[in-house]
């Protein structure tokens, strides 16, 4: 083998040993070129066939010489939209959890609770519900809607044919009002730029407010939920859907009805099967 196949083989075993660190980084893309590697044995393999400077060609119509084991190539047109890593959305919902942590605007707010309550679910759920503070057990737990109420909104989702892992879950407070009276209209503002944040994260197609205050909150009115419920609103992109709290079902049970027909509206646009109807 001649100098300048040694030269192109070491420079190969380099470039690809590069690559194989920066996909191990998670890097796929340098800008426009995609980045795909194949391991490092493909690559001694392949190297294993390269010929000789003075080898005959090779024979017309016979299979390709060998794939590429390092390919570059260039990606035109670039996508729009390239596929957004969950982690991605993770992350940034993880570096915005940091921040209401450390809140402490609103000062009875911040010393009484046990700790603050984000959301749970998945960053990447079509639907979130938005609910409107936590209560003593989500205070406790970490998590919203662990309580009676949380209960029977977990109920709704099951009924819709989801886990709770399916959607995503927050309130528009991330910290329990003492003695659970409602938040006040300085808190909401105060918790306003968190909660927009999380849903510019989460981007959602399908937003349920349950009950007034989220409903209110998110869709800047005074409305009673009896006269925003059954039809849609906007928030940014966003449909949005209003419906009963669940802590108002538990004292209203006859007002469950309303609820379930909600639910079918929000299942329909989605082009999901409504359970148990044919
Ligand atoms: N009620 C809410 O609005 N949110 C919770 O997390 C619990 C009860």
């Amino acid at each position: 083998m001649d100098d300048r196949n040694d030269y192109a083989l070491a420079a190969r075993r380099v470039l690809t040993q590069r690559l194989e660190s920066l996909h191990r980084a998670g890097v796929q893309q340098l800008g426009k070129i995609s980045v795909a590697v194949a391991p490092m044995e493909a690559v001694q393999m392949a190297d294993r066939q390269i010929p000789a400077a003075d080898a005959p060609p090779p024979v017309p119509n016979s299979p390709s010489p060998r794939p590429l084991a390092l390919s570059l190539s260039l990606t035109d047109p670039y996508p729009s939209e390239l596929p957004e890593a969950k982690s991605d959305r993770q992350q940034r919902l993880e570096e915005l959890n940091n921040q209401v942590r450390a809140c402490t605007l609103c000062r009875d707010l911040a010393c009484s609770r046990k700790q603050t309550v984000f959301g749970v679910g998945s960053a990447k759920a079509r639907v979130v519900f938005f609910g409107e503070a936590p209560g003593a057990d989500e205070d406790r737990q970490g998590e919203p809607f662990v309580g009676r109420a949380g209960q029977l909104l977990t109920k709704i989702i099951e009924a819709c044919g989801w886990k709770r892992s399916d959607v995503y879950i927050m309130n528009v407070l991330k910290c329990r009002p003492p003695e659970n009276r409602n938040p006040s209209p300085n808190e909401v503002e105060n918790c306003r730029p968190f909660f927009e944040r999380q849903f510019e994260i989460l981007r959602p197609e399908y937003i349920v407010c349950v009950g007034a205050v989220p409903a209110q909150a998110l869709l800047e009115t005074a409305e009673a939920v009896g006269k925003l419920r059954g039809r849609w609103h906007r928030f940014r992109d966003c449909k949005v859907l209003v419906t009963y709290h669940p802590s108002y079902l538990l004292r209203n049970p006859s007002a469950k009805k309303y609820v379930w027909d909600d639910m079918q509206i929000l299942l329909k646009d989605m082009g999901l099967p409504i359970p148990g109807k044919k």
